[in-house]
């Protein structure tokens, strides 16, 4: 790894000033940056690198006017395991609890879970070899290349990445919103593909807090090839709003995670074994399968199936 300067904050307001200057990066717990330093995968490398653990009063969850406030630098392993979590946003704390590993779980926090980039084997590939369209290029080599792990829903903004969060679908399905430095966005608006990034935070804006509305019923569901870690070749994320309405996301089957309206729609009269077979097949219905991600499809079919009706039966 080249040599940047280590900065501690003390305040998220002077590390996002920091953070708008060129040639610096926030760190948080370091399970996704390190890697990318590592491999210089990127066009760009540090000088500075902005440390947010530093930063007091960013690692709680509490509860405030009918929702969850949840800090940027609150660990995987901390929403998995908290009550709060567990009984008003049960999906969060599933999705949590299936990320990674438990050393990544005790190091990862869930503003560097929402803000990681792809894990996109070209973008990713050690010493920036591919200039792909995340990093402004003009090809996308999923597109011809191996792309087993890719969207099975097409392209956004020249990528064909899939997104590999497993908080993301639990956050858009329980109609979550991500505060930052400089604005509150729904968590749905918040994963777009933007350059490099995952998001659309601008440079030298922060994710303070998640602020997630208390919901009764919410589920979620990943299949992964291994159960000890490994990202999700398909997650699934459930819930039911105030108003009684489902809400359907899948993850990793597409550059942000995907909210499923017609399946949504298929269960508006109700969720049973008949119901969530169809909202499944509705799920899939608009596919665009690569030449080897075709199998991706039965999964997600099945997933949706299945985090529905664990909705009703738990
Ligand atoms: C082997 C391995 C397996 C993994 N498996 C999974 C998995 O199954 N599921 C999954 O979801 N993830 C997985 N991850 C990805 C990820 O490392 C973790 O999920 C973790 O949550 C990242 O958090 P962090 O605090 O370590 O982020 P960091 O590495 O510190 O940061 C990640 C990115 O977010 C940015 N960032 C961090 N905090 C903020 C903030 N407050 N505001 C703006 N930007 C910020 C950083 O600049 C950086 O670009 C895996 C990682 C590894 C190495």
């Amino acid at each position: 790894m080249r040599p940047f300067k280590h900065i501690q904050a003390s305040s998220l307001e002077e590390a996002a000033s920091l953070a708008s200057r060129e040639g610096v990066m926030v760190i948080a717990g370091g399970t996704d940056l390190l890697g990318t330093l590592k491999d210089e995968c990127l066009p760009w490398y540090p000088n500075y690198i902005v440390d947010l653990k530093t930063i007091p009063g960013l690692d709680e969850i509490r509860e405030e006017d009918g929702a969850l406030v949840i800090g940027t630098l609150v660990r995987l392993q901390d929403i998995a395991d908290s009550e709060l979590v567990r009984t008003h946003a049960q999906a969060l704390a599933e999705a949590c609890g299936r990320a990674a590993s438990p050393t990544i779980r005790n190091m990862g926090t869930i503003g560097g879970n929402i803000c990681q980039m792809h894990r996109c084997w070209y973008f990713r590939c050690p010493d920036n070899r591919f200039v792909c369209a995340r990093k402004g290029g003009r090809e996308c080599y999923a597109y011809k290349g191996d792309n087993r792990y890719h969207s099975i829903f097409g392209i956004q903004g020249g990528c064909l990445a899939a997104s590999s969060h497993d908080s993301a679908p639990a956050l858009v399905a329980l109609g979550a919103t991500v505060v930052t430095t400089a604005r509150e966005i729904p968590a749905e608006e918040f994963f777009m593909a933007n350059g490099c990034k995952s998001h659309v935070l601008e440079d030298g804006e922060l994710v303070k807090e998640i602020r997630v509305p208390k919901t009764a019923a919410s589920r979620f569901e990943k299949f992964a090839l291994r159960k000890s870690i490994d990202f999700p070749l398909v997650n699934c994320a459930v819930a039911e709003d105030a108003d009684g309405r489902v809400r359907i996301v899948l993850g990793a089957c597409y550059p942000s995670p995907k909210r499923m309206t017609e399946a949504e729609e298929a269960v508006r009269g109700g969720i049973d074994e008949k119901s969530a077979q169809a909202a499944g097949d509705a799920a899939v219905a608009n596919v665009m399968v690569l030449s080897r991600n075709e199998y991706k499809v039965e999964i997600a079919r099945t997933l949706v199936k299945r985090t529905l009706l664990r909705l009703v039966s738990e």
